[in-house]
């Protein structure tokens, strides 16, 4: 990237973000598993196995609304190490149909996590895509996705006397090392930065846009629309797209600077959760959402079947099943600022939590 500047000129956050998370060799996801206590950052369904049970269930019983389609797609994207689909698939095999009728496709561009995924996933029939646009079929489909938006790559823009300008990846003159810079030219903000906060912000302020997660989320809407369907986006983020800089790094669970060794710290934005429900309206399907992760978990029965679980197993894993259900739903923890956002082809039913 150095030399790519130097030649050049910089970057913008969005390719720096991109390359840094996902050089073919290189990127951060690319060659390691970066979940769990010796990674750098750790997930619901890494925190208890109830998470992606609950999830399997609303998968299970959107599925039986529809009328039990035969055959439909079951996807999950940004799997990590596949922890959630796998508690997924146990919990809604309580209806042998349900998994007798799905085709299950990971979406993953990570090789070694991958490689994970397939062990954990070894007893099901696993189809492995890059992109949504790689799932054929004309099938209902049901997508569940936990902290995969706030790994795609956002572009940053400042206030500037003059207007909004790209905020750019450059070259500090000493040490060449990696710095904040400002494009030449003012831009026009991107349509769904349009709000009358944004636009009346004062100058220094950084306004962001995620363009893959609005294209992801594009493509899912107008494809549950003609064909039907649900998807389930949990991630942390805002409900009402704002002013302010979310591009956070993170190494060994503790935030460090964005530009420490790109591939070898985490990098993600948090999640605009009103671009994205804007994005699958215009695309024509229906939103609900977003909730806060710990009332729609609450509602979906988080509490009762940790409580059931605990009665079956020895103390201390008892301690662990219910420190892990306070971390989800608590308000000082996960329970507020994780949001989840579900989108449907048609607007009835209304799915589970909503
Ligand atoms: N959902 C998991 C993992 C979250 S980490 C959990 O909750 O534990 C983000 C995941 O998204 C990883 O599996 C990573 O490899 C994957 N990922 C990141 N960028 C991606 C992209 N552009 N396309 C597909 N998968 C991606």
């Amino acid at each position: 990237m150095r030399a790519r500047i130097a030649s050049a000129g910089p970057l913008t956050v969005a390719q720096y973000m991109a390359e840094a998370l996902g050089h073919p060799q290189l990127g951060y996801y690319m060659g390691r598993d970066p979940l769990g206590r010796d990674g750098d950052f750790i997930t619901a369904p890494e925190i208890t196995q109830v998470f992606g049970e609950l999830l399997g269930l609303w998968c299970l019983d959107y599925w039986r609304c529809l009328g039990s389609p035969d055959p439909f797609i079951l996807v999950e994207a940004g799997p990590g190490r596949g922890t959630l689909m796998a508690d997924a698939i146990r919990a809604a095999a309580l209806d042998p149909d349900f998994l007798a009728t799905a085709q299950i496709y990971l979406v993953e561009t990570s090789p070694a996590l991958r490689g994970l995924q397939e062990e954990v996933l070894r007893d099901h029939e696993v189809t492995w895509v890059e992109s949504l646009d790689h799932i054929a079929g004309e099938a209902p489909l049901l997508l569940l996705a936990n902290e995969f938006l706030d790994a795609l790559p956002v572009r940053q823009f400042q206030r500037a006397d003059d207007g909004w300008r790209e905020r750019l990846v450059g070259l500090a003159p000493e040490a060449g090392s990696f710095c904040f810079c400002l494009d030449d030219r003012p831009v026009s903000l991107p349509h769904v930065l349009n709000t009358p906060e944004i636009m009346q912000a004062p100058p220094g302020a950084i306004a962001e846009t995620c363009p893959a997660a609005t294209a992801f989320v594009s493509q899912l809407a107008a494809r549950l629309g003609r064909h039907g369907g649900a998807a389930l986006m949990v991630d942390y983020g805002h409900t009402r797209s704002a002013t302010g800089d979310t591009l956070q790094a993170l190494h060994g669970h503790r935030p460090c600077a964005v530009f420490e060794e790109p591939g070898a710290v985490d990098i993600t934005a948090h999640v605009d959760f009103a671009a994205l429900a804007a994005a699958a309206l215009a695309a024509g399907a229906h939103v609900h959402g977003p909730r806060p992760q710990g009332a729609f978990l609450r509602e979906l029965g988080i509490e009762a079947r940790t409580a059931r679980l605990a009665e079956t197993v020895p103390e201390e894993a008892r301690q662990l099943l219910e420190s892990g259900c306070r971390r989800l739903i608590s308000r000082d923890e996960m329970g507020v600022l994780f949001k989840t956002l579900a989108i449907t082809g048609a607007p009835q039913p209304v799915p589970a939590g909503y």
